[in-house]
Order: structure tokens, then sequence, then C-alpha cells
């Protein structure tokens, strides 16, 4: 147990198999309501775990809020689990939404891979590791309303907007205190994932980069992150975050530059990875989605400044760079 602020407990929750490692769960006691954010897989050892947190902190179950910060399912596994014994759960309504439409979700993950030119790889959905760890049954589920506040004794948290990451992210501001909850949007040592997610979801890689500015404004004492070590400069790691990304751009536009039109698959295999494999045909199917997914993400980022553009033949995209 470690007390990371007052009456605010950090518990670190096993991912097993999980290159993440853990997930630091938040546990806010208060007098006659508490808090938790973010939940875990949903898996039998994750579930016991988080009833000895119960027992551990004498928290009712009817008493605790369950924050959810973004619909994975390293976040959200056990939601239904505790909202069967009554925890009252909190999420965006654009995150529940997708969580609560599993089909549809993974219908437009497979397109998507299609419009990316996965169909090469032999993409197969059951592969995605999101897939085995999803919740059980539909979510029932109160709204997490930007702007709205939630309060646990003396706290006030503020519901934020941090999208990118998820099209329906959100975190918990807490001014007076200068506390943040940002969920997976700035973490230490890794590059949080950005995604294409469709094109209604559009830049996700621009709002992001907004949202980190956001952050960037906000007077920080203690930014509590679901993964790794807590961030303790907020303002240095979102600075390191930006050059990462800037730095990616300038790869993908090098990768366009080959070529007259390359479909998302082409400049995925130029850019550079951190992955033990020696090269993109030898990835992991699910590292290839991930992959794909992100480069995707700043292909479509060019394309919103007027740097980039598509053109669609069957159903793979091809980008091309406008000078
Ligand atoms: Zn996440």
């Amino acid at each position: 147990m470690q007390e990371v602020y007052k009456n605010i407990f950090m518990e670190a929750l096993p991912l097993p198999n999980n290159p993440l490692k853990n997930l630091n769960l938040f546990i806010i006691k208060g007098e006659s309501r508490s808090m938790i954010v973010d939940c875990g897989f949903n898996l039998e050892e994750t579930k016991q775990r988080m009833l000895d947190v119960f027992e551990k902190y004498a928290l009712d179950f009817d008493k605790t809020i369950l924050y959810l910060t973004h619909l994975h399912s390293d976040h959200v596994g056990l939601a239904t689990f505790l909202r069967e014994r009554g925890v009252e759960v909190y999420i965006s309504q654009v995150d529940g939404k997708i969580l609560n439409n599993p089909d549809a979700t993974w219908a437009a993950t497979y397109t998507n891979a299609m419009l990316q030119g996965l169909s090469e790889d032999n993409f197969k959905i059951e592969e995605h590791p999101g897939y085995q760890y999803a919740i059980e049954g539909k979510l029932d589920f109160r709204e997490a309303i930007v702007g709205e506040r939630l309060s646990i004794d003396d706290y006030e948290f503020e519901i934020l907007d941090l999208a990118g990451h998820t099209p329906g992210m959100t975190g918990l501001y807490e001014r007076k205190h200068k506390l943040l909850f940002c969920g997976d949007h700035i973490l230490q040592r890794i590059t949080p994932n950005i995604t294409f997610w469709g094109f209604q979801y559009g830049d996700s890689l621009g709002t992001y980069l907004k949202n980190l500015d956001k952050v960037y404004d906000l007077d920080v004492k203690h930014l509590f992150s679901s993964h790794r070590e807590l961030v303790k400069d907020h303002r240095e790691r979102i600075d390191e975050l930006k050059d990462h990304h800037e730095k990616r751009l300038e790869e993908v536009k090098k990768a366009l530059a080959l070529k007259k039109y390359s479909s998302v698959r082409d400049v995925t295999k130029q850019m550079h990875w951190d992955i033990k494999s020696r090269n993109f045909d030898e990835f992991p199917q699910s590292q290839k989605s991930f992959a794909t997914g992100e480069a995707h993400a700043h292909l479509e980022y060019l394309r919103h400044r007027g740097q980039a553009d598509y053109i669609q033949k069957d159903e793979k995209l091809y980008y091309f760079l406008l000078v």
C-alpha cells in the first residue's frame, strides 16, 4: 500500500502476460463514499485482488464509485463484475458506447485493418489482444460529463476531456490540491498508443496533442497516471511526448516521399519500431495492427493539415504527399 496523497492510495494491480505489467489502481477513501479509478482485466486472479482491495480499505460496494478513464480492457475489465455488486460506474458517453457495442467496434477494427492494407497479412480479429479480455455483458454506467464534478469529502474532482488515446478518454482534475488522474494520457517511459479509430472519430493525433497542451497549462503537482512509475514533472514529459510525435511525423513524410502512392502498410514498414522482430513481415499479428494504426493516425494528422491526402482503390487507402 502506498498513500500517494492524503487519503489517496495506489495499488499495483497485475496485468498478466501484458508488457504494461501493472495497472496503477487508485483508491480515494472518503467518509461517506469512496472512489476507485479504473479496474484491470476481467480475469479470476484480478477479481480476487480487487475483492481484497475492497476488504483492505473497508470499502462498501454501494458507497463506492468506479471511475473509468477510458474503454481499454486493462482499465474496464472488472466493471460489470463490480456493477453487479452495487458499485456505481462512470465513463464518458463516447467510450461507454463503443464499449457496449463490441460487434460494431470489432467490425470497424476489421474495416480499418483492410483500409490500411492488412489483407496481405491475413489479419484476424480473434488475435487482437483487446478481444480476449473484454467485459462480460453490457455495462450499466452513468455518463461522465466533461466539466461536471465528483466530490469525495474535501476533494472536488472536475471531469476533464483527455481524448486522443481513445475517442472519449477523460481525467479527473482537483484544482485546489493540484492533482490529476490522467489515465493513459501521459505515461512515464511509455509513449501512449495513438491509433486511427475510423474517419468518424476525426484526427486522433491532433486531438491528443491539443489535450497535451491543455494539461501543460494546468497547475499539476501530482500526476496520477495508470501505468509504470508516476510522472514527476508533467511539463517535461509532455515536451518529450510532443517531440516523439514530431519525429514520427518526419519519418512518415520521408516514407511517403519514396513512392507516388503508399498504403498505410507501406508507410508502416518504413518506420522504426521497438519490436524484436527483424522486419514488419515477422511482427506478431497483434503488433502489425498496432503499428499500422499508429502510422495511420500520423498520416491523418498530415492530411488534416493539408500536407497529405489519399485515394481509395478497392478496399485500400493510398496516401501521397501534397507539396
Ligand atoms: Zn489505454
